[in-house]
């Protein structure tokens, strides 16, 4: 069996040893007999697995007790309406700041649903290549929450700050953050969020699982008019067991928690890793005659690396002959073409090593 080295922006690669350890438990989960796969979601054995990982996850990022951690599903795309179905029920518009595709999706959808959205900062004049500044952030009035994208998978552009969300008259709202592709990848704050959501199949498992972390006070703040699966307040009260969760998901999920804690030794150490796997990736982009990234230093991207090759006839023999050497899904999102590695969690360092020298020599012999 060989294992290739997985740079997918999602679903991703997953530790190695949570594979193994899956592997161990498929056919016959601790002596039980039966997979966690055919378990009902109300037997005891797998609530103790879904209140294990959610132990491992409050643990991990030191989520304080007035947030609720709630496991659930549609996708990250599902929050886009989610949000302002559960944040909205006062009135007030939904704002945002827009750094890329991901964010004019959330923009998109609150405007389809509620009329309105305010744009409270971007960064499309730069072409999405530098976040805005505090500064230039300007809520609207009426502002009900700020939305951002921590980190934009597909531009590779991250946010290097946490904004501040503030109406113009000096008050506060709840400021609300898509994390899909960044959370875990180091040590957060969750006591400066609001609503922190991300979709599982980047940096917590495989698909068909979205964490969500609400502070209690915004359980309340839901419109009456929504679908019962969107709310916070609903999925809290259920224990996320409105309906049946996707209980293997939520089972892997605790096996990377628990991968976090044991094998890595927490997000200090895991930021350390990924600081060091973007570092040496973007230095060889850049010290190289073939390879760029558009990013300013200081929003480019840990987890996803694009880069373009100076001449895009290369770029098909770039990929097949990355795929040979076992380096796989370096192709860029299909909206934007060039390459895209992307270095989660679960992507070793040895497998950035290996993409560098590859890179090298492919510049040495077709650059
Ligand atoms: N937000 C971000 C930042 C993403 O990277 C993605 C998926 N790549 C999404 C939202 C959409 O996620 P999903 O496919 O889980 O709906």
């Amino acid at each position: 069996m060989t294992r290739h080295y997985n740079f997918c922006a999602g679903p991703a690669a997953l530790p190695a040893t949570v594979l193994e350890r899956a592997r161990e438990e498929l056919l016959d989960y601790r002596g039980r007999g039966l997979s966690v796969m055919e378990m009902s979601h109300r037997a005891e054995e797998y609530l103790a697995i879904a209140e294990q990982a959610e132990a491992d996850l409050r643990e991990l990022l030191a989520i304080p007790a007035n947030y609720r951690v709630l496991f659930t599903q549609g996708g990250a795309t599902l929050q886009f309406a989610a949000v302002p179905y559960n944040l909205l029920g006062a009135g007030g518009t939904a704002n945002f700041l827009y750094t890329g595709i991901w964010g004019k999706k959330a923009i998109g959808e609150a405007r389809h649903l509620f009329g309105s959205a305010h744009i409270a900062a971007s960064s499309e004049e730069s072409g999405h290549s530098a976040v805005p500044r505090p500064s230039d952030i300007a809520l609207s009035a009426d502002a009900a929450y700020l939305h951002y994208t921590a980190n934009e998978t597909i531009g590779g552009l991250e946010f290097d700050y946490i904004p501040e969300a503030v109406r113009p008259d000096g008050s506060e709202v709840p400021l609300v953050c898509d994390m899909s592709s960044s959370i875990l990848s180091g040590p957060l704050d969750v006591s400066r969020f609001g609503v922190i959501y991300a979709g599982a199949q980047k940096n917590i498992g495989p698909a068909g699982l979205v964490v969500v972390i609400v502070r209690d006070d915004l359980l309340e703040r839901a419109r009456p008019d929504m679908p019962s699966l969107f709310g916070y307040k609903a999925l809290s009260d259920a224990g996320s067991m409105i309906n049946t969760p996707a209980t293997y998901s939520w089972y892997l999920a605790g096996l990377v928690f628990q991968w976090l804690k044991e094998d890595i030794g927490g997000l200090a150490a895991m930021d350390a890793i990924n600081a060091r796997k973007a570092e040496k990736l973007y230095a060889a982009i850049d010290g190289s005659g073939l390879y760029a990234n558009p990013i300013v230093l200081r929003n480019r991207s840990r987890m996803n690396v694009p880069f373009v090759l100076a001449d895009d006839r290369l770029d098909k023999p770039f990929l097949a002959e990355a795929e040979a050497a076992g380096l796989l899904n370096l192709q860029g999102h299909r909206s934007v073409g060039g390459m895209r590695a992307s270095l989660y969690n679960a992507v070793p360092e040895e497998a950035v090593d290996a993409l560098i020298a590859f890179m090298a020599d492919f510049e040495q012999r077709r650059g």
